[in-house]
């Protein structure tokens, strides 16, 4: 599977250069990765001591590092490895470019499955990692600065940020703040970084529906698989006023699905999810496996959880006529085409979920000295949503704009655009003419 993934990737990568007529040198650029770091270390898995590998993958920058780092998530899962995380570093470069923010892609992780883990055991395996990530000077503040993805979350990142401030490595406080996103708003981060992605998502979906006069029912009804950071922050964000249009009526975890064609109370869900650590149980919903949830006939669906859940073959019992891809790679490039075919519209990844990196950026530049909101966190909440929306409105409206020049689907007129950013800045790094 992983190794499909990567070869998928490739061929869309040759694909939309093909499209846009772009030169060798790009698709030899864009098909290999920069860097790819690996180090191995011993530690203790769910009371077993395991040899665990740490991947981490420079995609591309084309702004100059040193200036601008490479930027990408740590992820904990056993799906971790280099080729997987080689595509979803070839997605932060896209996703970058279109944003406008100056990063380079990247990925990193560990192959492993943290849910055996105590507190104590994740903390070593974090801080282990650390150091020996610091061995060949990352995280680093300037080349690659990581952020949360599946199984991390902002107090994995404040181990990382809390150890590399212990160990002396950058003597400057800016230097060691900004090594990491994605930190507790007390420690250095910023304020809305944690439901940035799933804010993002949705102030995007809200101008997209308004832009393209896509016609839904009267309160659209929502799917969401996944119930972690991106999952369950777009469930509660649609109780506040400005998304309460939207109706979530299942949501899921690994295990469990929950329907109610009524709608859900998702913040008694919530509460039972933070309690039990599962959505199993949960009294006041019908219980539906992940298949169901993908297939059910809803206006809406947000796949939140992991990578390749949308096939060849499901896609053609896949009943919404939307999708708002908030996981990476969650739709494979042949269910893209069949969805694009028979009339689905898609809003990729690479476009629907790039409000984390985003509010990554502002949280980086913020420790690198550039905003300081050490008291006033009111108006730090009102700054970063405000960008977040403005960013997030601009992608899309580049993006379907694209799409209606090109007539193509929306994740082509996606993959086209970025790449047609990264041939321009490439292009001058590189001093390339053509
Ligand atoms: P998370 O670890 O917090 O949550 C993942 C959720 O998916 C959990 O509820 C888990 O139970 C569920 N899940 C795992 N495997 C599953 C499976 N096989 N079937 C169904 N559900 C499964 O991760 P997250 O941070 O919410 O990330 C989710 C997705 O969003 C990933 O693709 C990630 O790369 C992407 N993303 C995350 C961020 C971020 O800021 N966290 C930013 C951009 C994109």
């Amino acid at each position: 599977m992983p190794n499909s993934i990567l070869k998928k990737k490739l061929q869309e990568i040759e694909h939309t250069g093909s499209l846009i007529g772009a030169p060798d040198w790009l698709i030899e650029e864009l098909t290999n990765p920069k860097h790819v770091f690996k180090m191995q270390f011993r530690a203790t898995v769910g009371g077993q001591l395991k040899l665990l590998t740490i991947t981490r993958i420079h995609h591309r920058n084309p702004y100059p590092t040193g200036v601008q780092p490479f930027k990408g998530g740590i992820r904990y899962h056993p799906g971790a490895n280099e080729k997987l995380l080689t595509v979803l570093a070839m997605d932060m470069t896209e996703k970058c470019a279109l944003a406008g923010l100056h990063f380079g892609g990247a990925k990193g992780g560990i192959a492993f499955d943290p849910t055996p883990c105590s507190e104590l055991e994740l903390r070593r395996i974090t801080e282990q990692m650390t150091m020996e990530l610091l061995k060949v000077n990352l995280p680093h503040p300037d080349i690659d600065v990581p952020g949360p993805d599946v199984g991390t979350n902002p107090t994995v990142m404040y181990w990382m940020y809390n150890k590399i401030a212990e160990t002396n490595h950058y003597r400057n406080i800016s230097d060691v703040a900004a090594t990491v996103t994605g930190k507790p708003v007390e420690h250095n981060g910023v304020h809305g970084r944690e439901n940035a992605t799933s804010h993002g998502l949705l102030i995007q979906l809200k101008e997209f529906l308004r832009i393209s006069k896509m016609k839904l029912g009267s309160r659209p009804t929502v799917a969401i698989q996944g119930f972690g950071n991106v999952g369950s922050n777009i469930a509660l964000l649609t109780q506040d006023e400005r998304f309460n249009f939207l109706n979530v009526v299942a949501v899921s975890d690994r295990q469990t699905g929950l329907y109610s064609s009524q709608g859900l109370d998702v913040i008694s869900i919530k509460k039972w999810y933070d309690k039990n650590g599962t959505l199993a149980g949960f009294p006041s919903a019908d219980k539906i496996s992940n298949q169901e949830l993908l297939e059910l006939p809803v206006d809406i669906l947000v796949p939140a959880a992991i990578e390749n859940q949308i096939t060849k073959e499901n896609a053609l019992r896949i009943k919404a006529p939307l999708i708002s891809e908030g996981a990476n790679e969650a739709i494979t490039t042949e269910a893209n085409n069949m969805l694009a075919d028979r009339g689905t519209t898609v809003i990729p990844g690479i476009v629907a979920n790039v409000g984390g990196v985003v509010v990554s950026y502002f949280e980086w530049r913020k420790n690198r000295g550039e905003r300081k909101h050490k008291v006033d966190f009111k108006e730090e909440e009102e700054w970063v949503q405000k960008k977040l929306t403005d960013i997030m409105h601009g992608v899309i409206h580049d993006v379907y704009t694209k799409s209606e020049e090109k007539k193509c689907s929306i994740p082509q007129a996606a993959h086209m655009l970025a790449m047609e950013i990264m041939r321009g800045e490439l292009r001058m790094k590189h001093s390339y003419t053509n």
